[in-house]
C-alpha cells in the first residue's frame, strides 16, 4: 500500500463535486437555493442548450460583500451554520458551504455581486478551481453566476450527459416546482433566449399552478389544510379528473426543500385509493412543516432526501387533509348528455365493414338475457359479411344487445369490427360462446365442459396492445383525421421534447401541426383510440416518451403501445352489446398472448363443471 497523504484544496473539490454535481440541473439547483437563502425574491433563470452550454441565475438578494467573495468558493465556507450544534436547528436550504467551489471547480464560473451598503459591486472569474480575474464592477444589489463549460475537465461526467433536450426538460421541471413550493417569489426561465416561463411571485399557489399548467387545470385543484402535534400540512391536489401517468407530478417540500419522499407518495396515493385507475397519479403540490430538529437534512449529497422523525404522523395527516377535501368535493364528472331527440340505441361500424347506423329498438325484459346463449359465438358481422343480424337475432339477443350510451365505448367496440379473416385462431385459446355481460365489466362465456370471465378491458386492452406494437415495429401508422382539429398547449419545454420526437409520433399514427408557440393542433389520432380522448393522449403519451426518451428500442415501443392501448380499451362499467362482447372474444382468440393484458394481469379466468358440481354437492 503506497503511503497516504492529505488531497490538495482543488483535488478535494473535484471529489466533492462528484457527489453534488451530477448534471447542470444539480447546478442550478444550488445556485437557485442560494438566491433564495439570500433572501431574493426574484431569480431570473437563463440557460442555454439545455443547460450544458451555460446557466446563469441573477437574484435581488442581499448580495456578498466584497472580502467574503472570494471565501464563498473556499469549501465548507458557508455563512449559514456556526457549529455542528446547528445542524439540528436549519433554516436555510444551504449549509454544507460545498456548492460554490463544486461547481467553480468543474465549470468557468462567473460572479458579481453587490451587497446593499457598498458603492460597487465585485466581479470575479473562475476556471477550474483558479481565480483567473477579480475586481469591482458596476452592478445592481442582488448575485449574479454565470455558468459554461460544463465538466470540461471531467469528461467522464460530461459523457454521461443525456441529450440537450432531456437535461433542459429537468432543469425546466425543477424550475417548475421552485416555483410551486415558493409561490411569493417571482421565478423567470429563459431557454436560448426564449421565455419559457414567468410565475408572478402573488404568492398565490392557484396562480402558479396555473402558470405552470394552465387556468384549467388549476381549477381542478382542490386546497387541502391539516395540522396536528406541529405539524402542518397545505397545499393544492387534483380531483380525480385530472390525473398523470407518471408520479412526476406530485411536487412535495417539507420546511420549503424540495424532496423526493415515498412516504408522502404512499399517503397521497392511499387517499385516491378507488378513485384513480392503476398506473394513474394525481397531480398535487404538498407544502409539509414540522419543527426543525424533527427533519435530517444532511443524508443525501444533493438534499434530495431526507429523513422525518415521526414518518407515520406526517403520512396519516397527508391522507387525512386529502381524503377530507376529496369526500367533500363534488367529484363527479360532468358527462355531456345525450341530446333528448337523440335515438336510443346506435351500433354502428364505420372501418373495414361499410358505415352504417342501426337504431335498434324495442323494449328489453330482462327475461330474455336468458336466450342470448342462443346466439352464435361469432355472428354474421365478423364473418366478413354485411353484419345484418336477423330481427329475431337482435330480440333473442335481450336486453345485453343494448350497447353503451356513451360515445367513448361505443367507438371502442366499432373498432371490433375488424376481426381479420386472415388472422388464425390461437391454437390454444378455447372456442368460448358469449352468455351475457356482468356488471357492465366482465363477460360470460361457455366452453365445453365449464365458463369463462372475461375482464372486458383487459382483454381489449391485450387486443389493441398487440395491433399498435405490430404497426409501431413496422412504422405503418394508421391514422383517423379528426373532423375538429384539437389545438393542445403545452408547458414550453414539452413541446419542444415533443418536436424532437416527432418522427416517433408520426410512426403511432399522431398527426401533429405547430401551431404557434406553446401550442400543436392535432388533426389526426391512432386509429381506435377515441377521439374524445385526444388531449389525454397526447399529454400522456408525451410523458411517456419524454421520461422514456426516442422510440428506438423495444421496451419504449411495449410502453407506448401498452399506454395507447389501456387508453382506446372499453372501460370497465362500460356496457356493451352482444356483438361487441362476441366481436371482443373472437378478437382475443386470435392474439399471440391472450391470457394476460399487457401490464401481466389476467384477461379471463376460467371455472370448470365440476367445481360447481362440487359446490352444489352433486358429486
Ligand atoms: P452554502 O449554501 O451551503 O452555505 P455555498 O457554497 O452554496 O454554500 O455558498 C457559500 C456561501 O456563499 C453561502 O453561505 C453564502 O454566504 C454565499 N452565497 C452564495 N450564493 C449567494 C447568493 N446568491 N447571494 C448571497 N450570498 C450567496
Ligand atoms: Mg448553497
Amino acid at each position: 500500500m503506497p503511503k497516504i497523504i492529505l488531497l490538495n484544496e482543488d483535488t478535494a473539490c473535484r471529489i466533492a463535486a462528484g457527489e453534488v454535481i451530477e448534471r447542470p440541473v444539480s447546478i442550478l439547483k444550488e445556485l437557485v437555493e442560494n438566491s433564495l437563502d439570500a433572501g431574493a425574491d426574484l431569480v431570473n433563470i437563463a440557460i442555454a442548450n439545455g443547460g450544458i452550454g451555460a446557466i446563469e441565475v441573477v437574484d435581488n438578494g442581499c448580495g456578498i460583500s466584497q472580502e467574503d467573495t472570494p471565501l464563498a468558493f473556499h469549501r465548507h465556507a458557508t455563512s449559514k451554520i456556526k457549529s455542528s450544534a446547528d445542524l439540528e436547528d436549519i433554516h436555510t436550504l444551504g449549509f454544507r458551504g460545498e456548492a460554490l467551489p463544486s461547481i467553480a471547480s468543474v465549470a468557468h464560473l462567473t460572479i458579481k455581486t453587490k451587497v446593499p451598503t457598498n458603492q460597487e459591486g465585485f466581479r470575479m472569474v473562475i476556471q477550474g478551481g483558479q481565480v483567473l480575474q477579480n475586481g469591482p464592477v458596476g452592478c445592481p444589489v442582488g448575485t449574479m453566476i454565470s455558468v459554461k463549460d460544463i465538466f470540461f475537465n471531467t469528461p467522464a461526467r460530461r459523457k454521461h450527459l443525456k441529450s440537450k433536450t432531456t437535461e433542459g426538460g429537468l432543469i425546466a421541471d425543477f424550475v417548475y416546482k421552485m416555483a410551486l413550493i415558493k409561490p411569493q417569489t417571482k421565478f423567470i426561465f429563459n431557454h436560448n433566449g426564449r421565455e419559457i416561463f414567468r410565475s408572478s411571485g402573488s404568492g398565490k399557489l392557484r396562480d402558479v399552478l396555473a402558470s405552470v399548467y394552465d387556468v384549467r387545470a388549476a381549477k381542478m385543484m382542490l386546497p387541502i389544510a391539516g395540522e396536528e402535534d406541529g405539524v402542518k400540512v397545505e397545499g393544492y391536489i387534483s380531483k380525480p379528473e385530472l390525473s398523470r401517468s407518471t408520479r412526476q407530478h406530485i411536487t412535495v417540500a417539507v420546511n420549503g426543500r424540495l424532496v423526493h419522499s415515498s412516504a408522502v407518495n404512499t399517503a397521497l396515493e392511499q387517499a385516491y385509493r378507488g378513485m384513480l385507475t392503476v398506473g394513474r397519479y394525481p397531480v398535487a403540490v404538498i407544502l409539509i412543516w414540522l419543527p426543525p430538529d424533527q427533519v435530517d437534512v444532511n443524508v443525501h449529497p444533493a438534499k434530495m432526501e431526507i429523513k422525518m422523525a415521526n414518518d407515520e404522523q406526517v403520512m396519516n395527516l397527508v391522507t387525512s387533509a386529502t381524503n377530507k377535501v376529496l369526500r367533500e368535493t363534488d367529484l363527479i364528472p360532468r358527462k355531456s348528455k345525450l341530446p333528448a331527440d337523440s335515438e336510443p340505441y346506435k351500433l354502428y361500424f364505420p372501418r373495414d365493414i361499410k358505415q352504417y347506423n342501426r337504431p335498434i329498438e324495442g323494449n328489453w325484459e330482462s327475461k330474455q338475457v336468458f336466450t342470448a346463449a342462443c346466439i352464435p359465438a361469432v355472428p354474421a358481422l365478423t364473418q366478413g359479411g354485411e353484419g345484418e343480424l336477423s330481427k329475431d337475432q337482435v330480440a333473442n339477443a335481450g336486453c345485453d344487445l343494448l350497447p353503451t350510451h356513451t360515445t367513448e365505448a361505443n367507438y371502442a367496440c366499432s373498432q371490433l369490427a375488424e376481426v381479420a379473416i386472415d388472422y388464425e385462431n390461437n391454437s390454444d385459446f378455447p372456442e368460448l360462446r358469449v352468455i351475457g355481460q356482468l356488471m357492465n365489466t366482465y363477460i360470460l362465456t361457455q366452453t365445453g365442459d365449464g365458463f369463462f370471465v372475461v375482464d372486458q378491458h383487459a382483454a381489449h386492452e391485450r387486443i389493441l396492445f398487440e395491433k399498435f406494437l405490430d404497426r409501431l415495429n413496422r412504422s405503418i401508422p394508421e391514422v383517423q383525421y379528426l373532423l375538429t382539429p384539437v389545438n393542445i398547449s403545452l408547458r414550453l419545454h414539452e413541446k419542444e421534447l415533443l418536436q424532437e420526437y416527432a418522427a416517433n409520433l408520426k410512426a403511432v399514427g399522431f398527426v401533429l401541426e405547430d401551431f404557434g408557440r406553446d401550442s400543436y393542433l392535432l388533426r389526426g389520432i391512432p386509429v381506435d383510440c377515441s377521439p374524445g380522448q385526444s388531449e389525454q393522449l397526447i399529454a400522456d403519451l408525451a410523458e411517456t416518451i419524454i421520461e422514456r426518451g426516442k422510440l428506438g428500442d423495444a421496451e419504449n415501443k411495449h410502453a407506448v403501445a401498452a399506454l395507447l392501448a389501456c387508453k382506446a380499451a372499453i372501460k370497465a362499467g362500460e356496457r356493451l352489446s352482444m356483438e361487441a362482447m362476441q366481436m371482443l372474444i373472437a378478437r382475443l382468440a386470435r392474439a399471440d398472448e391472450p391470457y394476460t393484458c399487457p401490464h401481466g394481469r389476467p384477461t379471463t379466468i376460467s371455472f370448470t363443471r365440476r367445481e360447481l358440481d362440487v359446490m352444489f354437492k352433486r358429486t
